[in-house]
This record gives C-alpha cells, sequence and structure tokens, in this order.
C-alpha cells in the first residue's frame, strides 16, 4: 500500500536519511508515500548547518544549533560514514579521518544533492502542534511558515520526528552562580574559543561537550581550564593547564567553590550539563520522555512508538554511531510503513523494549556502550537491505579511538582509521590538528607545502 501520506519533521541528519531511504526504493521504479518534510531553519543539515547565531533566529525561534567554529569530527569518520554514499565517492581522494564541520556538511549534502529531495522539504517552517485523530488515524500537525507569517495544518498517516536532542539545553543551579560577574553559557551557546583567549575558564560537566570545549580553549590559548565533575572525571591525561574537580558546591562573586574544599577564580563559566529531549510540539500521550541514553524507554527498536504505532522517532539515543545508525533506523522505518515488516502487538513489543533496556544496565563500560549499539545496529540492518558493513570493525574503531583519547587528547584527531565500505585508509591532514586553526573547507583540501606550516617547536605534547 503507497497511498498514505508522510509527514517528517527535521532535515537533519535523520530527517534527511528518512528522505534517502524512500528515495532508494523509487529508484528501484517501487511507489513510494506522498512525503513531505519541514525544517525550521532555512537549510538542511540540522546540527551539522552553522549558525553564528545564538537564542534567538531571525524569526524569533530558538536556535537549534549547538556547534562552534572549531568544530571538528571528534570520533573517526569511518565510524560514521554511509555504506551507501562513501567518503571516496564524494571526495574522490583520501581524507584524514577527523574532518572539521564544513567538511562533514559538505559531505551529507552531496549524497541528499543526487537526489530531488530538497522537493520534499518545506524550509523556515516549523512543527508547532500535534494532534492525533483516533476516527481518520491520521496525525493533524500545526505549521507555522516563518517568512509568510502564516500558520497551516497538515494531515499525515504516519508522522517521523527527526528534530533531534542535543538543543535545549539542560541547565542546572548552583548557588551563588546569580553574582558571578563574568561570562555564564551553556555549551548550547559556545561558538568558538576566541573570547576566551588569556581568561581562566570553569566547564561544568564531564562529557563530549566538556572535553572538547576544554580542548579547544587550550588550543586557541586559555590562560587556564578547569573542568568539574558531578560523577566521573573524564580521567584522561590532561596537560598542564587543564585540570578537573569534583563538583562546584557553590560561587562567591568570581571564585568557584569545589567539593574537595578548593577554590579558584574565574573569568568565565561554561555548563557542559548536557541536553534535553525536549518536543514543544507534542502533546503529553506522543512525547517521547527520556534522558539521554542508548535506548529510550517506549521506542520499538528504538523508533517505533509503543503508544501509537503510526508514530516515528529517529535518532534519539545518545550516539556512537551516527550517520550510519541513522541510515539503518530510516531503512527500518520505511519497510515497516511500507508494510514489509510487521511489528508484534503492544506487550509483545514492551518486553521486546525491557530486554534492551535490561542489556543497557548491565552495561559499564565505555567498550560496553560501543559494543551495545553495534548490536542494536546489526539487528536493524538485518531486516533491511541497507547495505551491510563489517559492524564489528567498526566497533574496534570506536574502541581504539578511546584508547587514543586516553592516550593523547590532543594528538588523537591525527590519527588515521581505514573504511570498511572502501579498504581506503585515511590520510593524515596537512598540519597537525593543535597546529591548524583554521576549520575551513578550502583549507582543509588545500594540498600545504611543508613550508607553509610554522613548525616552530610546541611543548604541548
Ligand atoms: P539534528 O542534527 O539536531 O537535526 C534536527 C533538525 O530538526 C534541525 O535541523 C532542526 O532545525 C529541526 N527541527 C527541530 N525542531 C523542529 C520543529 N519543531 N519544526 C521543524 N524543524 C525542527 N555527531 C558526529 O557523528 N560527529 C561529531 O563530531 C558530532 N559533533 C557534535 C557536536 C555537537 C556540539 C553536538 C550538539 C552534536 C554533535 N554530533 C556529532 C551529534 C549530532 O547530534 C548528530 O551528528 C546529528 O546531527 C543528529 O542528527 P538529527 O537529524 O537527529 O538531529
Ligand atoms: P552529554 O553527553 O549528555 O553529557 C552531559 C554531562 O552533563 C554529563 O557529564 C553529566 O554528568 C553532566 N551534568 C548533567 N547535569 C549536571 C548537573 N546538574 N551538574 C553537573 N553536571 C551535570 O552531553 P554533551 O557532553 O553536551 O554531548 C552531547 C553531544 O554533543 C554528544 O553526542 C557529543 O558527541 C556531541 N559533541 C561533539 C563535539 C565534537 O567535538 N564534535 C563537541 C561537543 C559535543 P553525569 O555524568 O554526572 O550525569
Ligand atoms: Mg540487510
Amino acid at each position: 500500500m503507497t497511498n498514505f501520506k508522510v509527514g517528517i519533521i527535521g532535515a537533519g541528519p535523520s530527517g534527511l536519511a528518512m528522505l534517502r531511504a524512500f528515495e532508494s526504493e523509487q529508484k528501484k521504479g517501487n511507489p513510494i508515500p506522498e512525503i513531505k518534510c519541514y525544517e525550521k531553519q532555512d537549510n538542511w543539515g540540522g546540527m551539522w548547518n552553522y549558525t553564528w547565531r545564538t537564542g534567538v533566529g531571525k524569526y524569533g525561534e530558538p536556535i537549534h544549533g549547538s556547534m562552534y567554529k572549531y568544530l571538528w569530527s571528534n570520533g573517526p569518520k569511518e565510524c560514521l560514514e554511509f555504506a551507501d554514499y562513501t567518503f571516496m565517492e564524494h571526495f574522490k581522494q583520501p581524507i584524514s579521518s577527523y574532518p572539521p564541520r564544513e567538511v562533514l556538511f559538505d559531505y551529507i549534502e552531496g549524497r541528499i544533492k543526487q537526489s530531488n529531495a530538497r522537493d520534499y522539504i518545506k524550509f523556515n517552517t516549523v512543527a508547532r502542534w500535534v494532534d492525533y485523530l483516533e476516527d481518520k488515524k491520521q496525525f493533524r500537525v500545526i505549521f507555522d511558515d516563518l517568512v509568510e507569517n502564516v500558520t497551516f495544518e497538515e494531515h499525515f498517516d504516519y508522522l517521523v520526528v527527526g528534530t533531534g536532542h542535543f538543543s535545549t539545553p539542560n541547565m542546572p543551579y548552583f548557588k551563588g552562580i546569580e553574582n558571578f560577574p563574568g561570562v555564564i553559557m551553556h555549551a548550547h551557546d559556545f561558538r568558538g574559543a576566541d573570547q576566551f583567549i588569556d581568561k581562566d575558564i570553569l566547564l561544568i560537566g564531564s562529557s563530549y561537550s566538556a572535553e572538547d570545549i576544554g580542548v579547544q580553549c587550550f588550543k586557541h590559548g586559555s590562560k587556564s581550564i578547569t573542568i568539574s565533575y558531578r560523577t566521573n572525571p573524564i580521567g584522561v591525561k590532561w596537560p598542564a593547564g587543564i585540570e578537573e574537580k569534583p563538583l562546584v558546591s557553590h560561587f562567591k562573586g568570581n571564585t568557584a567553590f569545589f567539593k574537595d574544599g578548593s577554590s579558584k577564580e574565574f573569568d568565565a563559566v561554561v555548563l557542559c550539563t548536557g541536553y534535553q529531549h525536549k518536543f514543544p510540539f507534542l502533546p503529553d500521550n506522543l512525547r517521547l520522555k527520556t534522558k539521554n541514553c542508548l535506548y529510550p524507554d517506549n521506542l520499538y527498536k528504538g523508533i517505533v512508538y509503543n503508544e501509537n504505532e503510526r508514530l516515528i522517532f529517529l535518532g534519539m539515543q545518545d550516539q556512537y554511531y551516527t550517520f550510519n545508525m541513522f541510515d539503518t533506523q530510516a531503512w527500518f522505518a520505511r519497510d515497516y510503513m511500507l508494510g514489509r515488516i510487521d511489528i508484534p502487538k503492544k506487550a509483545e513489543r514492551n518486553i521486546d523494549i525491557e530486554k534492551w533496556i535490561e542489556k543497557e544496565a548491565a552495561t559499564k563500560t565505555g567498550y560496553d556502550h560501543v559494543d551495545f549499539q553495534t548490536d542494536y545496529i546489526k539487528e536493524l540492518i538485518s531486516l533491511t537491505d541497507y547495505p551491510s558493513f563489517d559492524l564489528d570493525k567498526v566497533a574496534d574503531m570506536f574502541k581504539s579511538w578511546l584508547n587514543d583519547k586516553e592516550e593523547n587528547i590532543l594528538k588523537y584527531r591525527d590519527k588515521v582509521y581505514t573504511s570498511v565500505m572502501t579498504g581506503v585508509t585515511a590520510e593524515e591532514h596537512h598540519t597537525p590538528w593543535m597546529k591548524e586553526l583554521d576549520d575551513s573547507l578550502e583549507r582543509y583540501l588545500d594540498e600545504v607545502v611543508a613550508d607553509e606550516v610554522e613548525l616552530s617547536k610546541t611543548n604541548y605534547y
């Protein structure tokens, strides 16, 4: 059956994967349903569509983007590679394993530009509210066209939510912070280390944002970086200039006091305290409610909302794998909507969900997390015709990456990995990451002659 209508909210990597999945079906000559995708920004790419803005955008909507200038991939690109569109196919030459944002944006765009997907997307359009009409078995979605300033509604038989979950900050309170005289921001609003040169910076949180913003500030010349953890320190070998401390207990003026009794004065505080899964357009009975984890509750196969099986969520898990995981989810969602995959009744789905949740609860180490997500993707890939690839090898690369970071947090991005899709080994970037202050696509693809690279002795390795 293809005489039905699918609505997709968001044109980031997840929403685009959904469009690509249907397109690949269409290319085989098979009929596909009517599809419409709505994106509140003026372009696709989601997080990878960089914005200098913070707070609200041109039309007063909350800014989605959390990425910053000088953001480079924090995992090997060989772990996120699309199985149906390789880096070699896109760049026609080997590139390094850790490209900057603009290069990854170019890659994402390269695949989707091969199709007429843009015709399906209505940009500058925000989903405001969703109702499920029981009698019609349809979703009624209310949108605002931000440019025309008009409100309209559309009905869909299936609704795919691909709005991401690293956009709405989690903003904890610390006693006395309201009187802190310097800059206070959440990682969501961080747009680059420039303003923190020569400053003493406090980062609260101990996950990827704290790690990378800390390293970025170090690279670009902050005076000192202090990372304050709640549960566990990041625990890598830090260079002189970066240190970890237990959680802040309170602030007095520009001084932060830590739970170990120590204190220090700071110029700025960046809350790297994670994000909320936030769906202001979904009513209570359709809203996914979860913290950031590898297997959110209520999602069958991590995708189909258990309370309403016509509602689909993509990319809602914490992410080791990214682009290729979204693909495997989108291929599953496509085949499910096309009626090729039968799903069991709710109670049975619950048992399956429970099984995965228990499995996640038993994980302890980074390696366990990688293995968990690898198993999850293996299962999805076995159910569709998404091109299979050597997931065990990808899992090994993730584990090496974890080790590389422990070994040298400033140099891990200089390592190279081999694609399981093409067998091509990455090229070393022309400039060591710590010395590369220009993250543009142009500079990245430039063949820099040796004497152009500043070869002065460095003391941070
Ligand atoms: P998003 O990319 O967040 O896209 C969601 C889209 O939905 C956005 O375009 C948004 O505008 C739109 N949207 C939201 N609400 C609405 C609405 N109501 N109506 C219409 N449209 C809406 N992953 C990696 O693989 N490597 C990295 O190095 C990496 N670095 C990261 C750095 C940062 C700072 C962050 C926050 C994330 C990073 N990620 C990285 C993970 C990143 O989340 C994924 O790579 C990917 O962008 C997720 O895709 P998505 O489509 O699920 O969500
Ligand atoms: P995250 O992984 O969800 O981590 C949230 C952190 O906040 C945890 O360390 C958590 O500590 C801490 N936290 C939460 N509430 C707190 C509180 N009340 N007090 C103190 N600490 C608190 O979020 P993230 O680090 O922002 O990463 C989000 C995504 O962005 C990831 O996918 C990451 O890969 C991506 N990212 C990538 C780059 C890059 O370089 N490419 C850079 C930044 C981010 P507990 O352990 O105690 O819960
Ligand atoms: Mg298969």
